[in-house]
């Protein structure tokens, strides 16, 4: 496993924080409602109205500030203006953008507010996470057996992370809402194509795999999770194994858009 993580130490712990205030916000949400679904198909929770306590959804932004200032003292300042600029408004549009990684409207926002680019779409993304796990843990007979050809079904998330389960089965997994489900071991998670799909090994880690797919230059990051010493959430695998997805593009595959790499 030595080479499961090429990142830097301080990086992987920052990782690791986050994890553990995303368990503990998951747990703090009481009772979570789904209101109403407006449309059809998927992504769902784009198209859901979610009974969202706004208050704590501001008060997990502003630990998830309050623990970045203290892993790096440069951004306090910056992590005091942003707790100002907090209102109801804010965090209901914050929440509904956040959802589907709105790019544009952060920046944005960060532009308009004199932030860091990647700021406010950070601590709005990930502080919406635990809500997106509640709601998916509901909605999870609905999901199954929906069409993933848009990606996470539940959240949108494109699917370009999955593990070989206990059965050794190819399952996608998403590191946001935690939505997974079985796929075909050789075919392309968003295309479907099973005739260009090429198995790219990584040099001294019989761990991992990419699959990636000439037809629609998609990929998707395989780790064999039944060779691991322990059971790790999917979300730190993912961006533990980052390294993986800097390897798929350097070789020219890469997602649709840019949610990837950068977010998490
Ligand atoms: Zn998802
Ligand atoms: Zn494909």
């Amino acid at each position: 496993m030595a080479k499961m993580n090429v990142l830097d130490e301080n990086y992987e712990k920052l990782q690791q924080e986050i994890q553990s205030l995303n368990e503990k916000w998951r747990g703090e949400i009481g009772n979570l409602q789904i209101e109403d679904i407006t449309g059809n198909g998927s992504p769902i929770l784009p198209q859901a109205e979610l009974s969202i306590d706004f208050s704590q959804y501001q008060r997990f932004i502003e630990e998830l500030l309050q623990m970045l200032g203290q892993n790096n003292e440069g951004i306090i300042h910056t992590a005091d203006k942003i707790k100002a600029l907090l209102t109801l408004d804010v965090l209901q549009a914050w929440f509904k953008e956040a959802i589907v990684v709105n790019h544009f409207y952060f920046k944005n926002y960060a532009d308009e507010n004199n932030l860091p680019d990647w700021l406010p779409i950070f601590v709005a993304e990930q502080a919406a996470r635990p809500f997106l796990q509640e709601a998916t843990a509901l909605l999870e007979s609905q999901l199954r057996g929906m069409n993933h050809a848009n990606g996470c079904p539940s959240c949108g998330e494109p699917a370009r992370f999955a593990l070989l389960n206990k059965k050794g089965k190819k399952e996608l997994t998403c590191p946001r809402c935690l939505h997974a489900w079985e796929e075909k071991k050789i075919s392309c998670a968003h295309c479907g194509s099973e005739d260009e799909l090429v198995i790219l090994k990584v040099e001294g880690d019989e761990s991992a795999e990419i699959h990636a797919c000439h037809k629609c230059k998609g990929y998707t990051k395989v780790i064999d999770s039944r060779k691991m010493f322990k059971k790790e959430s999917p979300t730190l695998l993912d961006v533990k194994s980052i390294h993986l997805d800097y390897i798929a593009q350097e070789k020219g595959f890469g997602v649709s858009d840019d949610s990837g790499i950068g977010t998490h």
